[in-house]
């Protein structure tokens, strides 16, 4: 009676193989549906329809099913004919009005389950947020107000940026129809496959201050006279309250704004306007890649290079590579903008698989930003030790605030101080279940893990020799802080990082504050250095330049470049000139000489030379598998055995297999983490390959593993 619905259906194959959903979206007259779950099983399974739903139910649907001892949202993939199992559970409910996936949502999941090897069901689960709740009154329309007209006329365009729209326009040309296509069972989802030809795709390269968000408004405009939609994704939500007021400027309720802040009524609403097509632009963070509009026209990526647009957990997407699936399944084209592309997009722009617009200067003749190292090896021989602000910052941010300009400071690290270490014996507080050191946070006055969240009062004295006292060093955004209001007492300090932005309305309190110049000095992480259009911000300071350069990564010199030149790009932005000084004990390193004499091409002809001749991405794709578990050495043999099994010669040919190694973090939440790295020239063919040696549950030898597919 109670068994495992996971241990009744011997005879499933895997969903990749049992589906094409397409070919079955019609309701056939059976009381059986298959459904899959979000699982790492890569299977589906039966369930028998009660009288009651089966007139409602659709594929598409989400149902909720008893599934081992509890009850799971599921998926409804088809309707089956018959089923091998005699008995079969019920599905209990079904979850929405209306089916959730359609259209060439199907194959877009279908891609990310094969392209990110992860289960159908996972795919279709990062394709619809979880916390959405449809209800018939939701979807009814209720008083539909007319578009309201744009408020903001448009700018007469500069030389430079006629002629990006020219290209950009022209990529927008409607294609001859294609029939909707169903996606090809084993279908070679490599880039190659996906055709660079079928999808047009423009790189918008264009400097910090040069337009590009007028070119974006212009490019909509004509996506939406074609009578079709736009996606427009932007990196953060740090980002969005600016961006959001100059698009709805210009189009009014045009827009709908989706990510994973919204509360549940405000994300119904939204998907209700996307579905219906009262909403012809969606604006949003990664998720709003997948966001039910019907004819497509543009995808737009702003900050193309950031980092946050890769998900973190499974399937590891890149929101980027789903836009050019998305796009080859619509005929869309792909807009791509930033200042400082990622080397993959600048790599296929000169091979021509991308168009390329470029934008080289800012806007009203206005220069860029002046910018200056500070050499923090000699602020140390002067002062014996060099503190995190030197000398000619503190003076130069006087002079600024003076001159009633703003600040704006860059420090890549949260917290107070960064480790406590006791001065008689040198322990330094550790995490008991991670293996990093613990930070001080002097507003819970506490000693926090930044990765499990533990945390506790700092003691009084050494826990290990119970004789020296702790001392606090390395200072985080919180320390800077409370250094900044000891040497400027009277100016307006703000603090912009994840402590500071928990609220659903704190980002934009924050730059509403920043608008009107209530804040004159803000101190903050990385979140800072995106997207702020501030006129009066003339000094940028960063704080360490290092932070970046220094992580074990070979992207660490890509990072530090975009960082900095991001960050500079806040300052001189209005009529008064800008000054950006960097703090750093490197200065001649490449990243840091081309982010201080703007020179991109420079950078990137040194970064791209340096990944042809190990052969790393643009020239090849990697595989990071991570293994997981409290049992060091199970981990560390489940990790050996799978690397040898894909060592095998039959295999060697598609990928090389570097490690078993131990992760930048050998240890979290108690967790054992090792990491095998695949190298190879198809991501397909390596994640086909290692499909058939991981086990149901995407596990080896019972050892759970993450497929990160090119690791960010
Ligand atoms: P980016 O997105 O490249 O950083 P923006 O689009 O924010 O640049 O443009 C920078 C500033 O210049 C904005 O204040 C914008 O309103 C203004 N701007 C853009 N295009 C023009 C133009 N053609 N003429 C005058 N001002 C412009
Ligand atoms: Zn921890």
């Amino acid at each position: 009676m109670h068994h495992h619905a996971a241990d009744t259906h011997p005879s499933h194959q895997p969903a990749t193989e049992t589906l094409d959903p397409i070919v079955s979206l019609a309701p056939r007259p059976s009381p059986i549906a298959e459904i899959a779950f979000n699982l790492p099983l890569e299977r589906s399974f039966h369930y028998s329809v009660p009288a009651l739903l089966a007139s409602r139910l659709k594929p598409g649907m989400r149902v909720l099913a008893p599934f081992g001892s509890r009850i799971r949202m599921g998926y409804v993939l088809r309707w089956v004919e018959d089923s091998p199992l005699k008995t079969l559970k019920a599905i209990e409910r079904i979850v929405d009005p209306i089916a959730v996936i359609a259209e060439e949502r199907w194959a877009l999941a279908s891609w990310l389950s094969e392209y990110y090897c992860c289960s159908l069901g996972e795919a279709l689960a990062a394709l619809v947020p979880a916390p959405l709740r449809l209800t018939e009154r939701s979807l009814n329309p209720i008083d539909v107000k007319p578009a309201q007209p744009p408020v903001a006329s448009p700018f007469s365009l500069t030389p430079h940026q006629q002629q990006a729209i020219k290209i950009i326009i022209d990529a927008l040309k409607p294609l001859r129809a294609r029939p909707f296509q169903e996606p090809v069972p084993g279908l070679d989802w490599n880039r190659q496959a996906i055709n660079f030809k079928d999808v047009r795709v423009v790189l918008l390269h264009g400097v910090t201050g040069s337009g590009k968000t007028e070119l974006y408004l212009q490019a909509i405009t004509h996506v939406l006279d074609q009578k079709r939609s736009t996606i427009c994704l932007v990196p953060e939500i740090a980002l969005t309250p600016q961006t959001v007021d100059r698009f709805r400027e210009r189009f009014g309720s045009e827009i709908a704004v989706w990510h994973s802040r919204l509360t549940q009524r405000q994300r119904t609403l939204e998907w209700r306007r996307m579905v219906t097509g009262e909403c012809r632009i969606v604006i949003g963070a990664r998720s709003a890649i997948f966001a039910p509009v019907t004819r497509l026209g543009l995808i737009l990526l702003d900050e193309e290079h950031e980092r946050s647009y890769k998900q973190e957990d499974t399937p590891r997407y890149h929101t980027r590579d789903v836009a050019l699936a998305r796009a080859w399944l619509t005929q869309a084209t792909v807009l791509l903008g930033s200042a400082t592309p990622s080397i993959e997009s600048a790599y296929h722009a000169k091979q021509g698989s991308y168009k390329l617009a470029s934008l080289p200067d800012r806007v009203a003749k206005r220069p860029l930003p002046r910018i200056e190292l500070i050499d923090m090896r000699e602020e140390l021989t002067r002062r014996h030790r060099a503190g995190p602000v030197s000398n000619r910052l503190i003076q130069t941010i006087q002079d600024t605030i003076q001159r009633k300009g703003q600040v704006m400071l860059l420090l890549n690290r949260r917290g107070f101080a960064r480790s406590a270490q006791c001065q008689t014996c040198g322990m330094a507080m550790r995490c008991a279940k991670c293996s990093v050191p613990l930070v001080y946070h002097a507003s819970r006055q506490a000693l926090v893990c930044h990765y499990c969240g533990f945390q506790e009062p700092p003691p009084e004295l050494c826990p290990a020799c119970q004789k020296g006292y702790l001392r606090f060093r390395g200072s985080g955004t919180e320390g800077i802080e409370s250094q900044l209001h000891r040497l400027f007492p009277t100016a307006a300090i703000a603090r912009m990082d994840r402590d500071t932005t928990r609220g659903r309305e704190s980002h934009r309190q924050l730059y509403e504050a920043l608008k009107t110049r209530q804040i004159g000095l803000l101190i903050g992480t990385q979140m800072i250095a995106k997207g702020f259009d501030l006129p009066h911000v003339t000094l940028v300071g960063i704080l360490s330049a290092d932070t970046a350069l220094n992580i074990p990564d070979f992207r660490s010199g890509e990072f530090t470049f975009h960082l900095l030149t991001q960050m500079a790009g806040r300052s001189g932005r209005g009529d008064e000139p800008g000054l950006v000084l960097i703090q750093t004990f490197c200065p001649t390193h490449y990243a840091i000489q081309s982010a201080l004499q703007h020179d991109y091409e420079r950078f990137y002809a040194q970064e791209i030379e340096m990944r042809q001749q190990v052969g790393l991405p643009p020239f090849s794709y990697l595989i990071e598998l991570t293994f997981h578990g409290s049992n060091r050495l199970r981990v560390q043999t489940a990790a050996e055995e799978l690397s040898k099994c894909l060592r095998q010669p039959s295999v060697r040919r598609q990928m090389t297999v570097l490690g078993p190694a131990p992760h930048r973090i050998p240890k979290i939440r108690g967790q054992y983490q090792v990491c095998v790295l695949l190298k190879g020239k198809s991501v397909p063919s390596m994640v086909s390959l290692l499909r058939q040696q991981l086990q149901s549950g995407r596990r080896f030898q019972g050892v759970p593993i993450t497929v990160d597919v090119n690791p960010l």
